[in-house]
């Protein structure tokens, strides 16, 4: 099947295994929550779920109540966090998968109790904060000094029906808005305002068995902030959060995504000839153009158009013209080509490929968007032993 798509990812399980290793050491004595939402972030559900529970993971963490029911509909029963859910979704599904449902609102927690109540069981729950990343999270801020949070009405809320035994508040969690810039203000004072809003749910008499706040980034580069367990995504697949701060390589990790395709036409064309819709390119003196057979419908992105880098036998060479739905070009000048050429587009890096990270610097994003985006006719191809 796979080779009627002209386009490969080839994900390296025993690098989603390594990474984790990784981020278990550096995360010390807390436990790793793999984050696997947005299909492993383009790496493949349930095969990145097993490698990350293979390479120590003690639970796996997805946004959609989707994604969760896939993993326990593949047999993984490990410990899963679910995060966003919307009114009116029935959890009662969730909370018989033993999903832990995590609420930011008084309405989740209505509606896990009323699905427990109906299932005759309690429900493992989390409780989610938001301590000023201004985003998903009961707000844990008071609007006013004094004045009672969200936060507290949600853990009060909470410890009533924990009371009654209808739910088990298993966590507490929250999220940074700057862990990518370790220095930024907001990455204390959010510190601070978790360590608060334990102190809250704790004081309502909860007894959270873990307290999270780090994702990739902060697991890398904040150590007092790992409490009980670490959420990382990015870094499970080998990607540095803080490019800037340091490199995959740096961090030990090791990029477990390799997106090749194979080319479908080497021409020569003449000097001054434009290249794809619009012309944007002309090449000054004859030469060698291939076609590549993807395009922004598998993820990638427009804006590479003229800078996207790939590698064609060994050279590092940049997409020529504009990405079109299904194809982009490269002038490779006068390399010897065939038609059907291999062309890497990114990889680890070892061997002088472009990387994700290479690709997100070209086009003016971050590595999250260039792997999660990799569209479905591109099949992923499994290597690596870990977690089969
Ligand atoms: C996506 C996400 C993570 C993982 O973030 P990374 O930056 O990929 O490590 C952790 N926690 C929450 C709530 C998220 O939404």
């Amino acid at each position: 099947m796979s080779e009627l798509y002209p386009a490969r990812a080839t994900v390296d399980l025993d690098a989603v295994a390594h990474n984790v290793g990784v981020l278990r050491e550096r995360a010390g004595a807390a436990e790793v929550m793999a984050v696997v939402k947005a299909d492993a972030y383009g790496h493949g559900l349930v095969p990145c779920a097993r490698a990350a529970l293979a390479g120590g993971a003690a639970a796996l963490g997805v946004a959609q109540p989707g994604e969760a029911l896939e993993l326990r509909s593949a047999g993984i029963g490990a410990p899963l966090l679910c995060w966003l859910t919307a009114p009116g979704t029935d959890l009662a599904p969730l909370v018989q998968a033993e999903v832990e449902v995590a609420a930011s609102a008084s309405w989740t927690l209505d509606a896990v109790a009323a699905a427990a109540r109906a299932i005759g069981t309690t429900a493992t729950i989390q409780l989610k904060a938001d301590t000023g990343l201004g985003r998903n999270g009961a707000y844990a801020l008071p609007l006013r000094p004094g004045a009672r949070t969200d936060w507290a009405d949600l853990v009060q809320q909470a410890a009533a029906l924990e009371a009654e035994g209808v739910v088990q508040v298993r966590g507490v969690f929250s999220h940074f808005a700057y862990a990518d810039a370790p220095s930024h203000p907001t990455v204390r004072a959010q510190q601070e305002a978790f360590a608060d809003a334990v102190a809250t749910a704790e004081g309502a008499g909860l007894r959270p068995e873990v307290r999270h706040l780090s994702n990739s980034a902060a697991t890398l580069t904040a150590k007092g902030a790992a409490w009980d367990m670490v959420r990382p995504g990015l870094a499970v697949y080998g990607l540095t959060p803080v490019p800037d701060v340091g490199s995959a390589q740096d961090f030990g990790l090791r990029p477990a995504m390799r997106v090749t395709a194979t080319s479908v036409l080497a021409k020569r064309i003449r000097a001054g000839q434009g290249v794809s819709y619009g012309h944007a390119y002309a090449p000054s003196a004859e030469t060698t153009v291939i076609d590549v057979p993807v395009g922004y419908a598998d993820g990638i992105p427009r804006h590479a158009s003229g800078v996207g880098p790939v590698q064609v036998r060994g050279r590092r060479l940049a997409i020529s013209g504009r990405v079109c739905m299904d194809q982009f070009m490269v002038d490779v000048g006068d390399l010897e080509v065939s038609d059907g050429e291999e062309v890497v587009l990114f990889g680890a890096g070892a061997d002088g490929e472009p990387t994700a990270q290479d690709w997100a610097d070209a086009v003016g994003t971050i590595s999250y968007e260039i792997v999660s985006r990799i569209g479905h006719r591109v099949p992923r191809e499994y290597v690596g032993a870990s977690g089969r």
